[in-house]
């Protein structure tokens, strides 16, 4: 479809889906009344930013205990097929309803970004994400269906190195992490990774840095491309091209905020990542959420036709809000810190595995930034090497951090240790590899 006709189909889905949260969900219901917004002014996808922010905390506030009844809940329970959790990081997990059509409208988004990526019918693929609450792996398997692909459902990285030489999969799908620490792993067990039958890689769950993923690349000898999605229903993959993420404009619509959440950014700007669900006319959901802050941040690349000939547009691999701290005045993101551990020159002695920590100073106003990186062997490791290549391209990338790193009022320390000796590895779920551990 082109810009034109994509334009005017977004708008009508726009109106068809407040028109369906006015008369399906309790608390839109309340919400849009609250607020005095009458739904028939909301005509085109420009007058949702008349309409208030929901986040996960909204979600959270209007579910049992809080409320007597799930107010997101949008359609008869005889409608429902699964009810899905996020793996909450605090108090009680949001609750998402999801219909058979939203399974296969979730499906649809992973297929189109598996046929740009390349894939089809030959196509044999381990998936490493976990099924169960998360979307991801079961969304990508009915996805594999419509392909006509083979899915290995092991749902972790742990498999036996058999199955790469008795099935011959062409391709994996997990984390950036996962399947560095897998090809570790087979490399030990004997298994030459550039003779695999494996074409490319899948790395999604989380954002990485592109040097991290470059590295990841040249190990494994193929492309990897990544996705974004989320129970709340984006999903986003990058085509062939590598020339950013593809957003399915037609089923989820994606505004990008000011840190005060009262504009749009223009494009190239980074901001807030804000999604609303896109409804086709006539078909229902079981949880639809309007102008839901993803606490990501990203900013559109283009608008344009992709070389790829897609219309859809394309932004920046989004970036976690709480992965994110503050050092004298300047927005740090555990990708900086991760872009800098990956130096090319830096890892003939490092496994990639880094954590890091902002701890005060020995005076006020001092900040120092303690890295700690895994050696494939402490004693040999040049050292110094590693930290002249991490600060210059921390400080390349944070340029206003250097006055202060020459007046040492910002400081990064250095931890060597072996395999294996991250404080990450002590804690259970996803791993934090930023920690601000300053008193204030
Ligand atoms: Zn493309």
């Amino acid at each position: 479809m082109d810009r034109d006709g994509l334009d005017s189909l977004i708008d009508e889905r726009v109106r068809y889906t407040v028109g369906f949260a006015h008369k399906n969900s309790p608390f839109y219901r309340h919400w849009f009344k609250e607020n005095g917004i009458d739904t028939d002014d909301i005509r085109v996808h420009e007058d949702l930013l008349q309409l208030p922010i929901v986040s996960g905390r909204t979600i959270r506030e209007h579910q049992p205990p809080n409320t007597p009844d799930f107010q997101f809940l949008s359609t008869n329970w005889e409608d429902i097929f699964t009810i899905q959790e996020t793996s909450g990081t605090s108090g009680t997990p949001k609750s998402f309803f999801l219909t058979w059509d939203d399974w296969k409208r979730y499906a649809e988004k992973y297929a189109r970004s598996f046929v740009s990526q390349g894939f089809g019918s030959d196509d044999r693929v381990i998936v490493c994400a976990s099924y169960g609450m998360n979307v991801g792996a079961n969304t990508m398997t009915l996805a594999a269906h419509r392909l006509g692909m083979t899915i290995i459902p092991f749902g972790k990285c742990d498999f036996a190195s058999r199955a790469i030489t008795g099935y011959r999969p062409t391709a994996i799908v997990g984390s950036v992490f996962k399947l560095l620490r897998l090809a570790h792993r087979l490399k030990q067990e004997g298994i030459c990774l550039n003779e695999t039958s494996i074409t490319r890689l899948v790395a999604g769950g989380e954002s990485f840095a592109d040097e991290s993923r470059a590295y990841l690349a040249e190990t494994w000898g193929c492309p990897v491309y990544n996705t974004y999605g989320s129970t709340e229903g984006t999903m986003c993959g990058e085509c062939t091209e590598l020339a950013g993420l593809h957003v399915p404009e037609d089923l989820v619509h994606l505004d990008i905020y000011d840190p005060q959440m009262k504009v749009f950014v223009s494009d190239g700007n980074y901001g807030r990542a804000v999604l609303t669900t896109l409804l086709p006319k006539g078909s229902k959901a079981g949880t639809l959420l309007l102008n839901y802050d993803t606490d990501d941040t990203t900013a559109v690349i283009s608008r344009e036709r992709c070389a790829c000939g897609r219309t859809h547009m394309r932004i920046f691999n989004p970036q976690r809000e709480a992965e994110t701290v503050w050092i004298l005045g300047n927005s740090v993101n555990r990708v900086d810190v991760e872009a800098s551990v990956f130096q090319p020159e830096n890892m003939q002695f490092l496994n990639g595995e880094y954590e890091a920590f902002i701890y005060d100073g020995g005076s006020t106003g001092e900040v120092v930034m303690r890295v700690s990186v895994e050696c494939s062997d402490p004693e040999i490791t040049d050292r110094r090497l590693i930290e002249d290549c991490f600060v210059g391209k921390f400080l390349k990338n944070k340029k206003n951090l250097v006055p202060h790193y020459e007046d040492r009022t910002f400081s990064v320390m250095f931890n060597f240790v072996n395999p294996g000796e991250l404080e990450l590895y002590k804690i259970r779920g996803r791993p934090k590899r930023l920690i601000d551990r300053r008193s204030v």
